[in-house]
């Protein structure tokens, strides 16, 4: 009976997971049909700024899958050897437009490091997620610094933003499926970095107060038990 308990309350999480992730993709697909709908009846009114409307739909729905797909078990095959410091740069120079948009500016100290058996592609996508925050939470622009370094067993990696930061009220809430304070947040990014950081047996902590902004705090093993 404990077992089938256990079970169950998986299933609850599962459809809650399962509704709330329905309801978000619905969305955008109402939004799609009802344009589609509207251009099929009305040849006077330009369309261009439908088809925008209907391009960031989809980009939503892409948001939101590409996110997800990120919670899929991994195999052991998925685990390369690779070196955090290159994808940590990678990222930033990825992000580098919209920091420069933004007024956003980076101050990087990163040590060289032994590479680690890891999901590239699940970290660059974690990395991606804390620093876009960051760079969402200064409208005014700032400074993100980043340190990379070893430390014993483990990398660790701080990203700390000048932002507005996390009020106390909110912080047990971050990470919870579609929990967003942006307009147009997905409200899955620290879900998925969260998961990511778990998937790399790794720990993450954010730390702030409200006036110096945000840190957040990655360690990875160096040694992963999984070979
Ligand atoms: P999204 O960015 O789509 O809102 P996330 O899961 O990435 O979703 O973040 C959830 C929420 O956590 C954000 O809406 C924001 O309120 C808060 N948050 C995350 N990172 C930061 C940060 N660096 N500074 C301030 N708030 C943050
Ligand atoms: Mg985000």
């Amino acid at each position: 009976t404990e077992k089938l308990l256990l079970e169950s309350e998986k299933l609850t999480a599962v459809g809650q997971l399962a509704a709330s992730i329905a309801h978000e993709i619905r969305n955008p697909l109402t939004s799609i049909k009802g344009f589609i709908q509207l251009m099929k009846t009305s040849d006077d009114i330009s369309k261009a700024e439908y088809f925008d409307i209907l391009a960031d739909e989809v980009t939503r729905i892409e948001l939101i899958t590409g996110e997800l797909l990120m919670l899929a078990k991994p195999q052991a095959h998925d685990f390369h050897y690779a070196d955090i410091s290159v994808i940590i740069e990678d990222v930033v120079t990825l992000l580098s437009s919209q920091a420069l948009m933004n007024h956003v500016d980076f101050n990087m100290k990163i040590e060289s490091l032994p590479k680690i058996k890891c999901i590239e592609n699940q970290l660059k996508q974690a990395f991606i997620n804390v620093i876009k925050n960051g760079i969402e939470a200064m409208p005014h622009g700032g400074m993100i610094y980043i340190t990379v370094n070893e430390a014993d067993t483990n990398i660790v990696i701080e990203i700390k933003d000048e932002g507005l930061g996390i009020p106390k009220t909110i912080l047990n809430k971050i990470g919870s499926p579609f929990y967003t304070t942006k307009e147009k947040g997905t409200g899955l990014g620290m879900m998925t970095t969260i998961k990511i950081i778990q998937t790399h047996n790794g720990t993450f902590t954010i730390s702030n107060t409200n006036k110096d902004g945000t840190t957040i705090r990655i360690t990875l093993p160096i040694k992963q038990e999984f070979n």
